[in-house]
């Protein structure tokens, strides 16, 4: 974080509440449901609420939502709570709202006990049509003038299992003309006999979101309290629980959520996704999951500078996906090993050079001095891209061409001599002479040449697995556009290339290590490969390709 970059709204109320003694220290929750996996948009969250803690010295719980028994699943908890870890953040306490259902039901029998909550029979037909609109008051129902005894009783016989799922609810007895439809009388409890992820069997009615969020907050003390725009109604009665309650005052702030070009981000949407078989499961790499992105060999790094970069605001906007991958690109550029690997191969025989190899030097990476260099075999049998040649080639074409010259990266200046062809005129190999004096690194041949090309030994070359990975939607604007957000998806996101050749330094690196394939882009070994499997997927091109695709109309 820079100095001189200015304070986010957030920051500010963070910085005003120290300073005038408000709180001694901060808290803040991260409050996933776990009914999904995280994604690019939770990152955003999750480095806000981690991100203050971490610079106004305090502390963030990591608080599973988990008040809605039906959708919730253990799987998605372990993949929240690895992926926080991997974005690089620690909590000070994991906890659930779970663990709060029996404060939070005597929560509710305080409001009863004064007066401020009530059972109500009606139907949810019936209530919904009994709330009005947002130009006409609702109308209160006779069961908001039960007693309290009455209602304390029915509350408990509802927590003990003696009613069907919908048939009552406990509401607050609030305003039914307030502007804010919300506040009126607002449904705090319902009952439904599921199986719990936590609590099992124990309880069968269940909290609503409003009448859990504020009290855990409260519970731990979280000083900010941040959501998204779409709480904002909530705030009112995030409040009144808080007052009628007594509880200490957490406080609710919201800022605009992350949305992105060229994908969607809500977790209902990424849940068809995966279910649909659109993709191959949560962390399909062209998924804005987090377990997606890592899998494609997006770093936590470039995740969170992506965030920094893109800042905390109160209107919603659209984030270019291009950004994202400018970051990406920034992070990988300084710490990817460089590698030569070919997909699509056209045999060169060097006719100038014996049959001994020659192990060249090439820079692991020239950003950083540290990196050391690989050993390249250099010998006479070479594969360089068959786009990478023509036999009639246009003006200004500076790769490979008939008596044309280039240079092999790392390695010597060719040129071309005699192309070799079949039958029918395909092109099968190409005969070259090298200039032994051209040596990159000790060149003293004096020759420009425009092109540099990246090539393996044949003899070398071990086969690998490489996945292209394109975006998912066609479209700019998914959320937005007409028609099923399906009818957008990109039926050619991905290209995969069974067998390419790749040098032979790439059998030996580390399993972990982020690559740039020249003039290819930067790759990542897939996650899902099995031991003595090389498969890479591409994590982003080396320029936004897109960008020109669009300008080429
Ligand atoms: P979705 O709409 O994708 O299902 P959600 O808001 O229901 O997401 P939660 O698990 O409730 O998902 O979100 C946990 C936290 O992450 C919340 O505080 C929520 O506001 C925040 N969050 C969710 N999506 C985004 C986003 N796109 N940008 C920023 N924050 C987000
Ligand atoms: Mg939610």
């Amino acid at each position: 974080m820079s100095e001189e970059k200015s304070l986010h709204f957030i920051e500010e109320i963070v910085e005003n509440d120290l300073a005038s003694g408000k709180y001694k220290s901060i808290s803040t929750r991260f409050p996933p449901e776990p009914n999904g996996y995280l994604h690019i948009g939770h990152a955003k969250s999750i480095c806000l609420n981690f991100g203050l803690a971490l610079k106004y010295g305090g502390e963030t719980n990591l608080r599973f939502d988990d008040t809605n028994p039906v959708t919730e699943e253990t799987e998605y908890v372990n993949s929240i709570r690895e992926d926080v870890n991997w974005l690089g953040f620690q909590w000070a306490r994991e906890r659930y709202a779970s663990d709060y259902f029996d404060n939070l039901y005597q929560y509710a029998e305080q409001l009863i006990q004064q007066g401020q909550a009530y059972i109500d029979d009606s139907t949810p037909d019936e209530i919904a049509q009994q709330k009005g609109t947002p130009t006409q008051p609702g109308i209160r129902n006779a069961f908001a003038n039960r007693n309290i005894d009455e209602n304390l009783q029915l509350f408990r016989e509802m927590r003990d299992g003696k009613y069907p799922d919908g048939s009552r609810v406990l509401r607050a007895k609030i305003d039914m003309a307030s502007p804010n439809m919300i506040m009126r009388d607002p449904i705090l409890y319902r009952i439904k006999h599921a199986n719990h992820h936590r609590t099992a069997d124990k309880w069968c009615i269940y909290p609503m979101y409003d009448f859990a969020h504020g009290q855990s907050d409260s519970i731990e003390n979280i000083t900010h309290s941040i959501c998204t725009l779409e709480f904002i109604p909530h705030r009112d009665l995030y409040n009144w629980c808080i007052e009628k309650l007594h509880i200490f005052p957490s406080k609710q702030y919201e800022f605009a959520r992350l949305n992105m070009t060229y994908t969607v981000m809500s977790k209902r949407k990424l849940l068809q996704l995966v279910q649909e078989g659109h993709v191959n499961g949560w962390n399909d790499p062209r998924m804005p999951t987090i377990s997606g992105m890592r899998r494609r060999g997006y770093t936590p790094e470039s995740i969170r500078d992506f965030c920094e970069r893109i800042g905390i605001a109160k209107r919603e906007n659209l984030i270019d996906v291009g950004l994202l991958e400018f970051c990406v690109r920034e992070h990988l550029n300084k710490v990817a090993l460089r590698r030569m690997v070919v997909c699509n191969p056209l045999k060169i025989v060097i006719t100038t050079l014996g049959d001994e190899t020659e192990w060249l030097q090439g820079e692991n990476n020239p950003e950083d001095a540290q990196a050391a260099h690989r050993q390249i075999p250099f010998s006479k049998e070479l594969y360089i891209e068959r786009d990478d040649f023509m036999e009639n080639p246009p003006k200004k074409y500076f790769r490979l061409a008939p008596m044309q010259m280039v240079r092999l990266k790392n390695a010597f200046i060719i040129r071309c001599e005699e192309v070799i062809k079949d039958a029918d005129g395909n092109v099968t190999e190409v005969h070259c002479s090298h200039i032994p004096e051209s040596k990159s690194g000790s060149d003293t041949s004096g020759i420009h040449v425009k092109g540099t090309l990246h090539w393996v030994s044949s003899a070398h070359a071990i086969p690998v697995q490489v996945n292209l990975y394109d975006r998912l939607f066609k479209v700019e604007d998914v959320a937005n556009a007409a028609g099923d957000f399906k009818d957008h998806i990109n039926e050619s996101s991905v290209q995969t290339i069974p067998v390419a050749y790749a040098e032979p330094a790439l059998a030996n690196d580390p399993p972990d290590a982020r690559f740039q394939f020249i003039r290819m882009g930067y790759f990542y070994a897939d996650s899902e490969r099995t031991p003595g499997q090389l498969i890479f997927n591409r994590t982003v091109t080396l320029k936004d390709t897109w960008a020109k695709e669009v300008a080429k109309g």
